[in-house]
C-alpha cells in the first residue's frame, strides 16, 4: 500500500499542492482496495489500482479511471459523458452532464415489460454457470431466481451505501461499449500510517505502463514510425503514427512526397516490435 510516508518530500510537497488544503478523513473511515482491468479478447489485464474511502461518491473513483478511450472520443468529437458501475444489482449511473444517458433504464424497462423472456434468459445463464462450477466441483450456489435490479446515481451513492463483495467482479461501462471489470480486491480501516488528507484519495497505487510509444504529435493512437534528427521536430527520436507522419512530411499524401521529402535529410523508419 502507497502512502503519503513512503514519499520522498518533493514528491509529498508536489502533492498536496496538487490537491489543495488539507481535509481531515473524519475515522472510523474504510479504505477500498479497487482494482481496474482492461477486458482485452482473452484475458484481463490490470490497468490500475487505487486507494479509496468509503465516504466517497463512486464518481470520484470514475474520474480517477484511465481508459485511451476517453482521449480518443474527446479526439474524434465524440466524447460521451455518460458511463455506469454494475454493482451486484444496482446500475450506478453518471448523469451529472446533461447529456449523459441513463443506459439502465432500457434494461430496467425490459425486466419490467418482459418478464418472462428476462427469467428464461437469467435461467440460462444460471444452468451456464451451474455447469461451470459443477465441472470445478465446487457445487452449486447459485439462486435460479431472477435478482431485483434498481438504478441510482452514481454522483449521489458512496461506497458505503453499498453492498461490496471482496473479490466481486463488477463492471464499468462508458463510451457506449468500453468495458472494464472492477474488482474490490480488499477492505480495511484506515490506519495512521494512510494519507489523512480527504483530498488526496483515490490514491493511485498501480498503473498500467503502455508497452507501446504513443505518436509523439496527436499523443494518442500507437506510434508506427521513429525518426532520428528529424528537421521538422524539436523531438529526437520523435514517434509517429501513420498518418500523423505523412501530414508532417508528405506535401500530398497521394503522391507520395514532393517537397519536403528531397529536403527530409534525417532518417526515418518503421517500428519493428
Ligand atoms: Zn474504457
Ligand atoms: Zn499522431
Amino acid at each position: 500500500m502507497t502512502s503519503l510516508r513512503s514519499m520522498d518530500s518533493v514528491t509529498k510537497v508536489n502533492f498536496l499542492k496538487a490537491y489543495g488544503d488539507h481535509v481531515p478523513v473524519i475515522y472510523p473511515e474504510v479504505v477500498l482496495c479497487v482494482e481496474v482491468y482492461n477486458i482485452k479478447k482473452i484475458n484481463q489485464v490490470k490497468a490500475q489500482e487505487m486507494l479509496v474511502l468509503g465516504c466517497q461518491f463512486l464518481t470520484e473513483l470514475r474520474d480517477k479511471i484511465y481508459c485511451v478511450t476517453d482521449q480518443v472520443m474527446k479526439k474524434a468529437g465524440q466524447y460521451d459523458p455518460s458511463g455506469y458501475f454494475l454493482i451486484e444489482n444496482v446500475s450506478c449511473n453518471d448523469l451529472r452532464d446533461s447529456k449523459a444517458i441513463d443506459y439502465s433504464e432500457p434494461i430496467l424497462d425490459w425486466f419490467r415489460n418482459s418478464k418472462d423472456e428476462a427469467i428464461a434468459k437469467w435461467e440460462s445463464i444460471v444452468a451456464r454457470e451451474l455447469q461451470k462450477k459443477q465441472k470445478l466441483s465446487l457445487g452449486s450456489t447459485i439462486s435460479s431466481q431472477l435478482p431485483s435490479f434498481s438504478a441510482v446515481e452514481m454522483s449521489k451513492t458512496h461506497f458505503f451505501d453499498l453492498r461490496l463483495r471482496i473479490w466481486g467482479g463488477y463492471l464499468y461501462c462508458h463510451q457506449r461499449n468500453c468495458k472494464h471489470l472492477v474488482v474490490i480486491r480488499d477492505m480495511r480501516l484506515i490506519h495512521p500510517n494512510d494519507a489523512q488528507n480527504r483530498r488526496v484519495y483515490p490514491i493511485v497505487t498501480f498503473q498500467l505502463k503502455e508497452r507501446f510509444k504513443k505518436c509523439s504529435v496527436c499523443k494518442i493512437y500507437r506510434a508506427e514510425k521513429v525518426t532520428l534528427d528529424d528537421k521538422w521536430t524539436k523531438k529526437n527520436p520523435c514517434y509517429f503514427y501513420k498518418n500523423c507522419y505523412y501530414l508532417l512530411h508528405y506535401a500530398n499524401e497521394e503522391q507520395g512526397c514532393i517537397d519536403r521529402k528531397l529536403e527530409f535529410s534525417s532518417f526515418s523508419s518503421d517500428i519493428c516490435r
